[in-house]
């Protein structure tokens, strides 16, 4: 068990994320929409998304797009120890101006295997796209069903090359930041 080391990198990440300043998350925020966009992302429909928590990303620009695009928007909400992904249809209702909500209320139930794209938040990455989050696992049990192409999104102080890894951890296939894409190991 990597529990004791996961803890310890937790604090010192959540801590050196929130010493970001508000202008500063803007501006790697909109480098990192960029760089996922220079994805190749038009083959996609169905996309799961996430809503920015405590510092993470602003990928939101991303919701738009998708909705403008025809996709179909999905969003994780929490029930019990699993992320249900729920197909967004209305996304003004989501929330006023802000377009983001922690969590969508209604909508249709979409199946993991059902996914194409999905992007990941995470406190910390690796290389090989092994992750740590804020320590329920609830998205490696996510990843465990998960579909399609899995990219982790974070900013690039969250990449190292190696984090502790337990048996129950999976990694997604592409980690993208402001200023680098990794794809096994390397950069792409
Ligand atoms: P995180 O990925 O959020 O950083 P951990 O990898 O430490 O957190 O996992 C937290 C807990 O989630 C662990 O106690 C582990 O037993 C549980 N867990 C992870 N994946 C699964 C799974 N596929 N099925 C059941 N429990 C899981
Ligand atoms: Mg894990």
């Amino acid at each position: 068990m990597k529990t004791l080391e996961k803890k310890e990198l937790r604090k010192i990440y959540i801590d050196k994320r929130e010493k970001l300043t508000e202008e500063e998350r803007e501006r790697l925020s909109k480098k990192i929409v960029e760089k996922l966009f220079s994805l190749d992302l038009k083959g996609f429909k169905n996309i799961l998304l996430f809503c920015p928590f405590r510092g993470e990303p602003d990928i939101t620009p991303l919701f738009s797009w998708v909705i403008r695009e025809g996709k179909n928007l999905i969003l994780p909400r929490v029930e019990g120890k699993n992320l249900k992904l729920i197909r967004v249809k209305d996304h003004e209702s989501l929330s006023p101006g802000a377009f983001c909500i922690l969590e969508p209320k209604e909508g249709e139930e979409v199946k993991p295997e059902e996914i194409e794209l999905s992007l990941i938040p995470g406190l910390l990455f690796d290389k090989r796209g092994y992750r740590i989050g804020y320590g329920k696992g609830y998205y490696d049990r996510l990843l465990a069903k998960l579909g399609g192409l899995r990219v982790g999104v974070c900013y690039e102080f969250q990449v190292v090359e190696e984090v502790p890894r337990d048996s129950w951890d999976k990694p997604v296939d592409l980690v993208v930041t402001e200023e680098k894409i990794y794809e096994g190991g390397k950069e792409k």
